[in-house]
């Protein structure tokens, strides 16, 4: 055991928690054996089983239907024989088919989700157990010729048997065998290979470095090898890209922007790249952006082969995912959360460290005003909510942790983190993160283990901090107070909107603005002694100008009113988009009209040459005009809106930005005029330019002019089917055109067959059809589409993966506005007492802008 003095408190509660279990004569059984892998069972095999060691042999054939074959030997050593060993493997009961333990061939049963072995097959000490099986489905993500195992974060028992929980690493052994034609990556090199006489490939990779079970990878099919060496780094690329100017354009920086990320983290952490070695495989239709799989990171392909002249949006996240999944290598690979409720940790420091990666590859961006807007707007759109959640989060069974995902942990965090930077200083928290990193690398580590290095780095208590801002959920409400009897005073109140009273410490650097004068403070909320004085009375509070307080910042009047005529006065665009962010959140509290925002910001993109502000105005200007003006009000809007756009489209001067006002202008179109503008670039697949329309942008556009009821669109989308080149974008058109039908009976039977769970495998493409079949042009016919996507909620969280069923219910909701739509959600809640809590709050940051609006009553649509 490691000497760790600071924290002895912490190794003494978890050492009489496993003597308890140790001890105690009768462990929970239901708990113990739960579906899932609950806490008490993680426990106890953490406790009682060590050096775990995986031989896997899959033998797999082409299509998605036939079946894979298995064989397992689990290697590892037994502390303890007292309760029955329990081995998890979540399939149909036939996939099991012979289980062998110590030599013995047993009865090979499927209980609830597990192999439970009573301890009398079992040895104290070493122990060998041999299983054939078929391997389960569900997170192979299996197409016609490629296959892609993803088992974060509790699905590799969906796969293979094994015990599936982060904090028992063990190392891997695994040989594949695979139809001709067929290449794979996984998390180790490739040792040997052979060919069987019916021309299979058999490959035998290295054993891995010890890793937990959500990070074992492997990726088998039809792909292209790419691979390249710099300064001595090798790396390999998989990908299925057919396009080759989409190879040609990006295949340098690719591999350039990962060896940069590898070799500066090296630095920063002081520890040599820790695995075999380096690769990635780039898939068409993943799930995510990226996941970090040491030796084998997955990436959805679009997100790294961009577009011919892509916006400086496009790279700048390109570099940032490239950063960030290459930071998991030790932020979460070496060393790993020992549970699950931990995962915000590695997220936030792969964030942390993405940013300052990046930073300098791209000087001409204001990187601070990158971070207010990439956070904070994502971060508030669930913390206001009444289903927000804490940073940490409770986790009772590995089964929920796909729940703890979500704008929390990678928006707020974040904003977190920083102030933990300040508080520890930019040195401090880096000398503690690289006593950290060695001090439990292959092993895992708590938050509390890392807030006890930087406490005795820092020599400063960061216990209340973390309990805030880490362990509370939510956010405070801030009100400027002005009293005026000797001059005005200037100070804030602050609110819990739980009702309570709680104080989250922080301090605002404050604008106060006057006729005459200009005055600045640093200010406590909720400290009557901390406040700004002035002659005169205020025209302008600005609560903070910094960037970096966290809350609701409602404006008084008389800001409000300033703001909506002055905020593009501000020279310092990290002030505009702080004003922008809290102008939106006082439109949602009801301090701001959707019209006064609409047409502040419409004045706002006519003349704002931040590139990032315009961005963030034109998704806000969009969402505000869909869902806060009443439809005749959008549609005094639109012409002018439309006119100025195109205008920008035309006059703009690179590629990038065309294609960005045109994204724009595609959304926001209403009128015959601009749906006219909007066929006319269709045929020609070009702007204004002549600027090329690639075919994913073709795609979007057809669709959208049938979801706009554009005469005659069909006749577009069949010839746009027509236009296609590759296999893997007709599967995915094909699949998201039934959504845009004006057929209802063409859409019922999509929605119908989303129930299906093979049907919602491709999840990318569900959420795209979701969101044109619930466009708030269109809400009223897709309102019955509501009670289903709530009922089918539950059994999407069982076979979508973590990011999913959230994305679900939002694009399910966010399009509808009617109080219809509201009972329907209240009601299903009120029907489904004993609902599980996760999923409930998931409903309830997607319903936030229902319930809102109706109860402050400015719904207008
Ligand atoms: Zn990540």
């Amino acid at each position: 055991m490691r000497n760790r003095p600071v924290i002895l408190y912490l190794i003494a509660t978890a050492a009489v928690f496993a003597a308890c279990l140790l001890s105690c004569r009768h462990i929970d059984n239901s708990e113990y054996t739960e579906a899932g892998v609950s806490k008490l069972l993680a426990t106890y095999r953490q406790a009682t089983i060590s050096d775990v060691h995986y031989s896997l042999s899959f033998s797999i054939e082409e299509g998605r239907e036939s079946p894979i074959t298995g064989i397992v030997v689990i290697e590892f050593n037994l502390s303890s024989k007292r309760e029955p060993l329990v081995i998890d493997f979540r399939v149909p009961d036939d996939h099991l088919k012979t289980l062998t333990v110590n030599g013995k061939p047993c009865e090979a049963i499927l209980t609830g989700g597990h192999i439970i072995i009573d301890g009398s097959l079992l040895s104290g000490s070493f122990n060998r157990i041999e299983i054939v099986f078929r391997a389960g489905d569900l997170s192979l993500n299996r197409n016609d010729d490629y296959l892609y195992p993803l088992f974060v974060p509790d699905r590799a028992s969906t796969t293979f048997p094994c015990f599936d929980q982060p904090d028992l690493k063990a190392i891997f052994s695994l040989t594949l065998e695979l139809p001709p034609g067929y290449r794979a990556m996984s998390n180790s090199p490739v040792t040997t290979t052979d060919t069987t006489d019916d021309g299979r490939t058999i490959l035998r990779f290295a054993e891995t470095k010890p890793i937990s079970t959500y990070l074992f990878a492997f990726a088998a099919g039809k792909f292209e090898l790419i691979k390249k060496e710099i300064n001595g780094v090798t790396m390999e690329m998989l990908h299925r890209e057919t396009r080759p100017e989409y190879i040609e354009n990006n295949i340098d920086e690719i591999f350039r922007l990962h060896y940069n990320s590898l070799r500066w983290l090296e630095e920063y952490t002081q520890i040599p790249y820790p695995f075999d070695k380096f690769g990635f495989v780039l898939i068409p239709p993943f799930q995510y952006s990226g996941m970090e799989h040491p030796g084998s990171i997955y990436y959805r392909a679009s997100s790294l082969l961009l577009d011919p002249s892509p916006t400086l949006n496009e790279q700048l996240s390109r570099a940032s995912l490239i950063a960030h999944e290459t930071s998991h290598i030790w932020f979460g690979d070496l060393v790993t959360m020992k549970w699950f409720d931990d995962v915000w940790l590695k997220e936030v420091f792969a964030g942390y460290m993405a940013d300052k990666i990046v930073t300098p590859s791209f000087p001409g961006i204001n990187h601070n005003l990158r971070f207010l807007l990439s956070r904070y707007p994502a971060a508030y759109e669930v913390d206001r909510t009444r289903g927000t959640n804490p940073i940490i989060q409770e986790l009772g069974n590995m089964k929920d942790a796909g729940s703890l995902y979500g704008a929390i942990i990678y928006n707020k965090a974040p904003i977190v983190m920083r102030q933990l930077e300040r508080l520890a200083g930019e040195d401090n928290l880096r000398k503690g993160l690289q006593i950290y990193l060695k001090e439990y690398s292959w092993s895992n580590a708590r938050w509390d283990d890392l807030v006890a290095i930087i406490e005795k780095v820092t020599r400063k208590p960061l216990e209340e901090w973390s309990r805030m801002w880490v362990r509370e959920a939510g956010m405070p409400v801030i009100t400027p107070l002005i009293a005026g009897d000797n001059g005005y005073r200037i100070s804030f109140r602050e609110d819990d909107p739980a009702g309570t009273l709680r104080h989250w410490p922080q301090t605002l650097s404050t604008m106060v603005i006057t006729a005459d004068d200009t005055l600045t403070g640093e200010l406590t909320p909720a400290n009557r002694r901390s406040y700004i004085t002035s002659s005169e009375l205020p025209r302008c509070i600005i609560p903070d100008t910094s960037g970096t307080a966290y809350g609701t910042f409602i404006f008084d009047t008389a800001t409000a009113v300033c703001l909506t005529k002055h905020i593009n006065d501000f020279h310092d665009s990290l002030l505009r988009g702080i004003l922008w962010i809290n102008m939106y959140e006082n439109m949602i509290n009801g301090t701001v009209t959707p019209a006064d925002f609409c047409t502040t910001a419409f004045k706002t993109l006519e003349t704002e040459d931040d590139l990032q502000l315009r961005n963030y105005l034109a998704g806000r200007f969009s969402s505000v005009y869909w869902n806060y003006l009443p439809d005749s009000a959008r549609r005094i809007t639109a012409p002018d809106a439309e006119a100025m756009i195109w205008h920008k489209i035309s006059s703009a001067e690179t590629p990038s930005e065309k294609r960005q006002w045109f994204s724009f202008f595609r959304n926001i179109v209403i009128t015959g005029n601009g749906l006219e503008q909007l066929k006319n670039i269709w045929q020609s697949a070009e702007l204004p330019g002549d600027v090329k329309l690639s075919e994913d942008e073709q795609c979007t556009l057809a669709l959208t002019m049938e979801i706009k009821g554009y005469p005659g669109a069909e006749k577009i989308i069949a010839a746009q089917r027509e236009r296609i080149t590759s296999g893997d974008r007709l599967q995915h058109f094909d699949f998201v055109v039934p959504s845009v039908s004006p057929d209802s009976a063409v859409r019922d039977a999509f929605f119908n067959s989303l129930r299906d769970p093979a049907r919602r495998e491709h999840e990318p493409w569900v959420l795209e059809a979701l969101g044109y079949l619930h466009h708030p042009l269109v809400a009223d016919r897709s309102e019955k589409y509501i009670l289903p996507s709530l009922e089918m909620l539950e059994e999407i969280k069982s076979t979508g993966d973590i990011f999913f069923p959230g994305s679900w219910i939002t694009t399910t909701l966010a399009g509808h506005h009617s109080p219809e739509a509201k009972a329907t959600v209240e009601k299903f809640l009120d029907d489904h007492p004993d609902y599980p809590p996760d999923l409930k709050l998931k409903i309830l940051q997607a319903a936030d802008h229902l319930i809102r609006q109706q109860a402050s009553g400015n719904r207008q649509l």
